[in-house]
């Protein structure tokens, strides 16, 4: 199973949620943060970090003695990573996606796979709980590439059957979480009850909506606000799984870093309730 920990927006409490959440899995649990662009879920799990790699996109590497400028990479190319102006051939690594496209139509093997680094991926154990974190390279533009790279090594770690994965996802709707949360089986929605978290909780229900996948809400400060989230909820039947109130000491508790759940048995009780409801969540899918 494959848990996304989603947000519309940033600062819910999503990291706090998705590091609980894999504290209290009660199976095999890969922890993953797919926030790749601000990777924080280690300073909650305090992970030993066992292996580090750079990750690497493919781009075409330009031998301009064999080019004739015949334009047909440029042609091709959509998003104008290789261009050809005037006698000259340019390639722009930072533009490309790494479609292979140039690289096939090109007659005179001009172009050959080079690569761009797209960040560092790195791996460990935090106690029983599993750990695989991306983080993007100082002025990397796109997020997806190596977010896909960090989902294809989650792959090998969910080979091992019963393995399960709580995905903590950028926040927002845009591309990069989407493309976090479009391989799981159940996505689970933190909030807070303000008219920001509202309405950014409307935003990520219609961008996720259309996946076709289990929702859930968690409403983080419970105890804000009004009944708007609430009444949301009924309307689009997202269950609300979990409330975790607002209080002093659990702001203090957050404050002072690791994980909640492992702060106090009432912490730990909160979680393993949300842990029961999104698996019972996302087995009611299967069954459907
Ligand atoms: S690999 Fe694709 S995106 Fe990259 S330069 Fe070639 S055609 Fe453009
Ligand atoms: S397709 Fe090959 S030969 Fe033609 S312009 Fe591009 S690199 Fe040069």
């Amino acid at each position: 199973m494959i848990v996304a920990v989603a947000s519309g927006k940033g600062g819910t409490g999503k990291t706090t949620v998705s590091a609980s959440l894999a504290w209290v899995w009660d199976r095999p649990a890969v922890a993953v943060d797919l926030d790749v662009e601000e990777p924080n879920l280690h300073l909650f799990l305090r992970p030993e970090i066992a292996w580090r790699e750079s990750a690497f996109a493919e781009v075409p590497e330009a031998d301009r003695a064999k080019c004739t400028l015949c334009r047909k990479c440029s042609d091709l190319c959509q998003f104008k990573a290789v261009s050809v102006m005037g006698r000259l051939l340019l390639t722009f690594p930072e533009m490309c996606h790494s479609c292979g496209g140039c690289l096939a139509v090109c007659p005179e093997g001009a172009l050959s796979p080079g690569r761009r680094e797209l960040g560092v991926i790195e791996g460990g154990r935090a106690a029983n709980v599993r750990f695989l974190s991306g983080k993007l390279r100082i002025g990397e533009a796109m997020s997806p590439p190596l977010m896909r790279e960090v989902k294809r090594r989650l792959g090998r770690y969910l080979e091992t059957p019963g393995t399960d994965a709580i995905l903590d996802s950028p926040p927002g709707v845009s591309c990069p979480a989407v493309n976090a949360v479009m391989d799981s089986d159940v996505i689970v929605l933190v909030t807070e009850p303000t008219p920001f978290g509202f309405h950014d909780f409307t935003l990520a229900v219609e961008a996720f909506a259309p996946l076709g996948k289990p929702m859930g809400a968690v409403i983080n400060r419970a105890g804000l606000g009004d009944s708007a989230l609430h009444g949301f909820c009924a309307e689009k039947a997202i269950p609300v799984l979990c409330e975790i109130p607002y209080s002093r000491e659990i702001a203090e508790e957050y404050a002072s870093g690791g994980v909640l759940a492992a702060k106090s048995p009432a912490m730990a009780a909160i979680f393993t309730d949300l842990r029961d409801k999104v698996a019972a969540l996302a087995r009611g899918a299967a069954h459907a």
